[in-house]
């Protein structure tokens, strides 16, 4: 078992605790909920019509089969990405405390989102592979927040979980500020996979925080598939809004 999956375990096994689980703030501890009502209102779920590859919401429209201009223009190497949420607001809190604080007890509110959330397209996958951190910056956070969404989303498929497998075998440089071109250069090459895994014919769930154009996952997913794997779905927990993915460049 992981570090990250005996946090997970130890926290889940609490009882809700009664402060919220993004603003701290006192809640009700008989209402069994995670989130105050201020940041539970701040959560926007991403709703249908949605990129049928890409996830993206697209403004308006009844037709939920439908692929953006820019899956259509440039298809991207995952069979399909899916989040939860927008990133912002209280989500924002939520993954920023996870990730630069390794805050565990925010574990109850992606749960909270996670209950409310439609999981079924990734069923069918064997693997689940949450996207590495650097070994150096592993060491300092002390958790991948990627694994700890991993065990997360799928409680009843740890075992499938593989969170060792895809390196990242160069410490890239915060992508936040690079534009299209720059982001896809610094993520070049980043990843390998480790010697004398088998991926031949398997359906892979590729596991991250945010999706923000997509560089990170279109990246690992290359590797993947270089190495076999049949289609890769990408999941993650929030959604930049509107960044369009290669748009620059
Ligand atoms: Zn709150
Ligand atoms: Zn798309």
């Amino acid at each position: 078992m992981t570090l990250a999956m005996q946090f997970v375990k130890g926290f889940m096994n609490l009882l809700f605790p009664p402060v919220c689980a993004v603003c701290r703030m006192r809640i009700d501890a008989c209402r069994q909920k995670s989130l105050c009502q201020r940041c539970s209102e701040g959560i926007a779920y991403l709703m249908p019509p949605l990129c049928r590859v890409c996830g993206m919401e697209l403004a308006g429209g009844k037709d939920r089969d439908f692929v953006c201009g820019e899956c259509l223009r440039a298809p991207p190497a995952y069979h399909l990405a899916r989040s939860l949420v927008r990133y912002e607001s209280a989500v924002q809190q939520l993954v920023k405390r996870l990730k630069f604080a390794g805050d565990t007890s925010v574990a109850h509110g992606i749960s909270a989102i996670m209950r409310r959330s439609d999981l079924t397209e990734f069923e069918d996958c064997d693997w689940i592979i949450p996207v590495p951190l650097h070994a150096d910056r592993h060491r300092r956070r002390g958790l991948n927040q990627a694994t700890l969404l991993a065990d997360l989303f799928f409680p009843k498929k740890r075992e499938a979980i593989r969170s060792d497998w895809l390196v990242r075998t160069r410490n890239t440089t915060a992508q936040t500020r690079l534009g299209g071109i720059a982001r896809r250069k610094n993520m070049s090459g980043a990843f390998q996979l480790r010697k004398g895994i088998q991926l031949e014919r398997k359906i892979l769930c590729l596991v991250d925080d945010v999706f923000t154009t997509g560089t990170t996952v279109e990246e690992c997913t290359k590797v993947l598939i270089h190495h076999g794997a049949l289609r890769v779905k990408v999941l993650t927990l929030a959604r930049a809004p509107m960044l369009q993915r290669g748009r620059v460049g």
